[in-house]
């Protein structure tokens, strides 16, 4: 495996296994760190509405000279343009900032109630259309996919949702991998919150860092990662991770921290 290699959706669409996720990120600085990234091999970028750095994500883009086509670009719609005609409408807005005539991944944000269900239809249309390559969901519980299923046709291609060793969310994997729903992680680095003793020690037995440790786990669990960094030497670092393998008792170990324990919100129990 390498910073090219892929997980083919449901649909066919190859998407890069590794990216560069882009909460927090000025506009301004945006522009630079994404070329920079790019640069660096990465093909896949992670955005959002609601990160207000779409403009800046598309500038960093042509800034880098890249084909189109060699590049995979998520963004979300905000909750508060939740419904079918108000997504179809944030679709166009993201579409003109990040200057995109095809987005290649876009995902319903957070699983808003009564909504969620008008959301996705607009992203069916949207696929239906060939704006999209393919869409899904974030931040679904198994009851929301459950209910999404009852009133959709497309199977979400995607379910991005919190995951990091102290919260490998196990039930939601195992539900979407029967489904064919890869997991992206978001907030893989625990928000830099990396000061375990295990991972201090595997980063000495492995000669690599607490980061790239965890961020190489999620490749071994199957997990799509997209860890943000506008520090050039950790965009960097994080991914330097194709050298070496964890084995399969430091895997288990690694997965074995979990706490059930959220740095973001509850999907049952947000109020934004
Ligand atoms: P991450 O877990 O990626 O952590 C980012 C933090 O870790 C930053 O403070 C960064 O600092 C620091 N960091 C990065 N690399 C290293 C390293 N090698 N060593 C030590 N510290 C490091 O958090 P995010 O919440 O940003 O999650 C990643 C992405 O997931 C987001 O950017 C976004 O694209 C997506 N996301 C999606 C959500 C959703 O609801 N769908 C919710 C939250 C995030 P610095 O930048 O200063 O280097």
């Amino acid at each position: 495996m390498s910073l090219q290699s892929t997980i083919t959706l449901h649909n066919g669409v190859e998407m890069p296994r590794f990216g560069l996720g882009v909460f927090k990120v000025e506009d301004s600085v945006a522009a630079s760190t994404v070329k920079f990234a790019i640069e660096s091999g990465y093909k896949h970028i992670d955005t959002a509405a609601v990160y207000k750095n779409e403009a800046g994500v598309g500038q960093g883009i042509i800034d880098s000279g890249i084909a189109r086509e060699d590049l995979f670009v998520t963004t979300k719609v905000w909750n508060s343009e939740q419904g079918y005609e108000t997504t179809l409408a944030a679709f166009e807005e993201s579409r003109k900032k990040l200057q995109l005539d095809v987005i290649d991944l876009y995902l319903v944000h957070w699983p808003v109630k009564g909504k969620f269900v008008d959301t996705y239809r607009a992203l069916e249309e949207l696929y239906a259309k060939g704006l999209v390559r393919a869409i899904g969901v974030s931040n679904f519980q198994i009851h929301h996919l459950e209910e999404l299923a009852k009133h959709s046709s497309i199977v979400p291609m995607v379910n991005q949702v919190e995951y990091h060793p102290l919260l490998t969310q196990e039930p939601l994997k195992q539900y979407c991998a029967e489904r064919n729903i890869p997991l992206t992680a978001w907030s893989p680095l625990m928000q830099g919150n990396l000061q375990l003793p295990l991972l201090e020690e595997l980063a000495q037995k492995y000669g690599k860092t607490a980061a790239q440790i965890v961020l190489r786990w999620d490749i071994q669990t199957g997990v799509i990662t997209i860890p943000k960094s506008t520090t050039p030497s950790r965009i960097v670092e994080n991914a330097d991770i194709w050298d070496f393998e964890l084995d399969a008792e430091d895997m288990a170990r690694i997965s074995a921290l979990n706490e059930n324990k959220r740095f973001g919100a509850d999907p049952d129990n947000f109020n934004f």
